[in-house]
C-alpha cells in the first residue's frame, strides 16, 4: 500500500457532523481513499479534477465490485488508478446507486463489466440519457462558471490572482472538455427490491427501499461490515429534489433505518455515523413538501414559492439559514402535485 497515512477523517474532512470513526486513508493523485473495512475503499475526490461524486470500492478474494462511476469516462479511468494502488484485481462488477450523471457516466472507463442497477434506473439510462433536463442543467453550469472565470480574468490586473484565476479556468475546460466522452450505459442487469452478492468471501446486499431522491435509489449493505453506502437517497444534508419524491422520501429513509448499519457513505460529501441526522432530513422532506404544497395551493407559482419557502427551523440542525427554496425541488413538488412528473 503506498503513500499509507493514518488520520482522523471525521476531524480532517467533515462540516457536517464530526463522526466518531476514524481511518486509514490512502492519498493517491485524484482521491482520498479511506479504508473503512478490510478491503473496503471509501472513495473521494481530493479536488485534482472533477469527480462530483463518491464511490465505493469493495474487494473481493479474485476481483472488485465498485459502486458508482463518477461524472465522466476521464473522471472514472482516475478512479481505476487510484483503485490500482490498493489493488491489481479486476473490476468485474459495478452497482449503479441511481441513474443521475455524476454517479454513472465514469463507466467506459471499466471496460465490459457487468453493471447492476434498478429498473427504473435501466430505464433511464436506456432511454437518450444525455437530454436528460438535469444531465442539461448542469452543463449550463459548468459553461456558466467557465464564463465568471473568463470575465473576472478579463478584470484583473494583479499576476498571483490572474494564475489562480487561470488554473481554475484550466480545471472547468477541462471538465467540460471531458463531457464529450460521455457515452452512458444503462445496466445489464436490473433489479426490483432486492439482490445479494455472495460470491469472493463477501455477502453485499442492494436493496430498494422505495422511491426518494429518484424513482430507482439503491442502498449497497454489507452486513458482516455494518456499512451502507447510500447513494444520494440519504447525505448529510438534504439532497437535490429535482428528480425526487419529496412526499415518500422520509417513509423510504424509514425503511432503509431497518438495516442493522454503524457507518453511512453518503454519494456526495463524507462519511457519517450520527443516526439522529437521519432523522432531522426526514423531518425537513416531511416539512419541505408541506410547506411548497401549502404555498401551491395558497396560489403561488412555482418561483414565488421558491423565494418565500421558509425551513429555517432547521437552521441548528441542517444548517437551514436562508428563506426560500432551490426552484428544481419546487417545481418537482408542484408537477408531482398535478401528476405530470413521472
Ligand atoms: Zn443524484
Amino acid at each position: 500500500m503506498r503513500g499509507l497515512i493514518f488520520g482522523f477523517a471525521g476531524i480532517l474532512t467533515l462540516s457536517v457532523a464530526v463522526s466518531a470513526y476514524s481511518q486509514e486513508i490512502i492519498e493517491t493523485k485524484t482521491h482520498r481513499l479511506e479504508i473503512v473495512a478490510d478491503g473496503v475503499y471509501f472513495a473521494t475526490g481530493n479536488g485534482a479534477l472533477h469527480t462530483m461524486s463518491n464511490a465505493l470500492i469493495i474487494e473481493r478474494d479474485d476481483d472488485i465490485v465498485l459502486v458508482d462511476s463518477h461524472i465522466t469516462p476521464s473522471a472514472g479511468r482516475a478512479l481505476l488508478e487510484s483503485i490500482r494502488t490498493v489493488s491489481d484485481k479486476p473490476v468485474t462488477t459495478l452497482i449503479n446507486s441511481h441513474f443521475h450523471y455524476d454517479h454513472s457516466y465514469g463507466v467506459p472507463a471499466f471496460g465490459d463489466i457487468q453493471i447492476i442497477g434498478h429498473e427504473y434506473t435501466r430505464e433511464k439510462l436506456s432511454h437518450e440519457p444525455l437530454n436528460d433536463p438535469t444531465y442539461q442543467f448542469s452543463l449550463t453550469r459548468f459553461n456558466n462558471t467557465l464564463a465568471a472565470l473568463e470575465a473576472r480574468l478579463a478584470d484583473t490586473g494583479d499576476p498571483t490572482e490572474r494564475a489562480e484565476i487561470q488554473s481554475r479556468i484550466e480545471y472547468w475546460q477541462a471538465h467540460i472538455k471531458a463531457q464529450e466522452e460521455n457515452d452512458p450505459a444503462p445496466p445489464t442487469i436490473s433489479m426490483s427490491d432486492r439482490m445479494t452478492l455472495f460470491a469472493g468471501g463477501r455477502e453485499i446486499q442492494i436493496h430498494f427501499f422505495g422511491r426518494a431522491h429518484t424513482g430507482g435509489d439503491v442502498a449497497v449493505y454489507l452486513p458482516q461490515e455494518k456499512i451502507v453506502f447510500t447513494g444520494d437517497m440519504l447525505l448529510g444534508r438534504p439532497s437535490f429534489m429535482g428528480d425526487g419524491y419529496v412526499s415518500e422520501w422520509s417513509q423510504t429513509l424509514e425503511n432503509l433505518k431497518q438495516l442493522d448499519f454503524e457507518l453511512i457513505l453518503p454519494g456526495h460529501g463524507p462519511a457519517f455515523t450520527d443516526r439522529e441526522r437521519i432523522n432531522h432530513i426526514q423531518a425537513y422532506y416531511r416539512d419541505f413538501n408541506t410547506e411548497i404544497l401549502r404555498l401551491k395551493e395558497a396560489g403561488l407559482s412555482a418561483e414565488e414559492a421558491a423565494a418565500r419557502a421558509d425551513l429555517r427551523a432547521y437552521k441548528n440542525t441542517l444548517g437551514i439559514n436562508q428563506l426560500g427554496a432551490d426552484l428544481r425541488a419546487v417545481k418537482r413538488v408542484y408537477a408531482l402535485k398535478n401528476k405530470t412528473a413521472d
